[in-house]
């Protein structure tokens, strides 16, 4: 599969629409989901091209991959949902589509500020 240029956080990477950062650095953007699914819901999304999780792990250089890890680590703790300042969240990325994703460039969504439930429904 090749990369849409035209997806959605394409656009928000590019800031041609905007989005309610939550974080940035040189690998990763946050943002709060525009449909939140739990009284937290924010995106992490690496700055670079890749569809989804298979993509990453394939062609992400180290340094990007150890990146967005920390980067999803440090959105928790901004936004008070990590073990050492809340009560935990869940991090999740679907996979195409069988893993229901509906926005290909990859993303982990981060559920928190409450029990979040079972892990499928
Ligand atoms: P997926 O189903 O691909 O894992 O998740 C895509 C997520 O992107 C959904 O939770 C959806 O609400 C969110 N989303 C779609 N369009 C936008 C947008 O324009 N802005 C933001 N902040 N989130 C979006």
């Amino acid at each position: 599969m090749i990369y849409d240029d035209n997806n959605i956080f394409a656009k928000i990477l590019r800031k041609e629409i905007p989005c309610k950062k939550i974080y940035e650095d040189e690998f990763v953007l946050s943002f709060y989901d525009i449909n939140p699914q739990k009284k937290i819901h924010a995106l992490v999304i690496p700055k670079g091209k890749y569809i989804d999780l298979d993509d990453f792990t394939t062609k992400a250089s180290a340094s990007e991959i150890v990146g967005l890890l920390k980067g999803i680590n440090t959105v928790a703790k901004k936004l008070g949902i990590s073990v050492d300042k809340g009560k935990g969240y869940r991090a999740l990325t679907n996979i195409n589509e069988h893993g229901g994703q509906e926005v290909p460039h990859l993303h982990f969504h981060l559920f928190g500020g409450e029990k979040v439930g079972k892990m499928v429904e």
